[in-house]
């Protein structure tokens, strides 16, 4: 494949957003890159072009079985200028993992880092100042031959989208009112869990939307097949801080390998935290909770980085945790991994690529 990427610059600069009120992937920048890709001709022609709709024929495989994968991640502009971005490698290995599992050929990791940093560096000043603002990077990959039979598609497209995003926690974090899936799952074993791909979120919005119903921001998944050890909470990792231990579902195919959850293991670790990648039930946590050893539970994701679980609620059993308030190692993991994303904190860990 060519590894010059072509850069079409707009005509037609857009207005920015007000930073202060950007919320979450509303706006977008004045370009985007493309790549395509052809089946005996491999990836090809990767450019940036104007942002603008994309023509595609209806009858796009993606339009109807959903092969297709996406990413997210975040640069930052810290206090000095530079522009950072957070473990991008990382996210481009992801996106090969799930490229494996939906039959989708895979990409140039290094080539793929190299067009985030060109994309980013062409909309820079997209990049918010403001504390607690980033912008957020959306790589995805379709699947495009027009052919309605049900088959790997022979064709491709690779785009980066850029969103200017608020600060998630305006007024400081909250920890939130979970509920506990008992009759939606999201994935099983042998399932597509662990790949970062639309059918995911389809398949997680009933549930989602029901638990808001009840008034809970988010659920709480169980495995499918039991609906007794944890696996996520929405779309996040979940951590449990049980008589000083951390504990984390292991990754056994059904969840996916956050880069957060990876971020925040090794940061406790070299804090002299002792954690721990075991299956958890839902049980030993209702039980930890009755003996007062249950000390915090968190989520973990790129969007909010730590969101703190004040409340659950398991068929009607409510329990409050260290007592709805925001803990201590969740306090710690959010202001160091956010301040090394924000360059207010010198990276120890080999985390921030310029
Ligand atoms: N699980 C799911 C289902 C997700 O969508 C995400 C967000 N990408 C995560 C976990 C957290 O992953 P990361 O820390 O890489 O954002």
């Amino acid at each position: 494949m060519s590894y010059q990427i072509t850069i079409e610059k707009t005509k037609n600069p857009k207005q920015k957003p007000d930073e202060h009120n950007l919320g979450f992937g509303i706006h977008f920048t004045d370009h985007m890159f493309t790549m395509d890709y052809t089946e005996g001709k491999g990836w090809h022609d990767p450019k940036i072009i104007p942002y603008s709709p994309l023509s595609l024929d209806p009858s796009c495989m993606v339009f109807h079985y959903g092969q297709a994968i996406f990413e997210g991640l975040k640069a930052y502009k810290s206090v000095n200028g530079d522009i950072l971005l957070f473990r991008p490698r990382k996210n481009m290995e992801r996106v090969n993992i799930s490229n494996e599992r939906l039959c989708i050929p895979p990409i140039d990791v290094d080539f793929a880092v190299e067009a985030i940093k060109t994309i980013v560096r062409v909309d820079q000043d997209w990049i918010p100042k403001s504390e607690g603002t980033s912008l957020y990077i959306r790589p995805f990959i379709i699947s495009t031959d027009p052919y309605l039979g049900v088959r790997p598609s022979n064709t491709y497209k690779f785009l980066i989208i850029l969103s200017p995003v608020g600060a998630y926690y305006k007024e400081g974090i909250n920890p939130v009112k979970i509920y506990v899936e008992n009759k939606y799952v999201r994935t099983v074993k042998g399932g597509i869990g662990y790949a970062k791909t639309p059918g995911n979120y389809a398949a997680s919005l009933k549930a989602q939307m029901e638990a808001k119903e009840k008034g809970y921001t988010q659920v709480l998944w169980l495995d499918g097949i039991e609906r007794k050890y944890v696996e996520e909470v929405g779309t996040m990792n979940v951590f449990f801080k049980i008589n000083g231990e951390v504990i984390t579902p292991s990754l056994e195919g059904t969840i996916l390998a956050g880069i957060t959850r990876d971020s925040t293991i090794e940061l406790l670790k070299s804090m002299g935290v002792k954690v721990t990648e075991r299956r958890i039930s839902i049980e030993e946590i209702y039980e930890a909770h009755e003996k007062g050893t249950l000390e915090e539970a968190f989520g973990t994701g790129t969007a909010a980085v730590i969101s703190p679980i004040g409340e659950l609620n398991w068929n009607g059993k409510i329990i409050q945790i260290n007592d709805g308030k925001i803990g201590e190692i969740s306090s710690k993991v959010y202001d160091t991994i956010t301040g090394i994303q924000s360059g207010k904190i010198e990276d120890p860990f080999g985390w921030i690529v310029k």
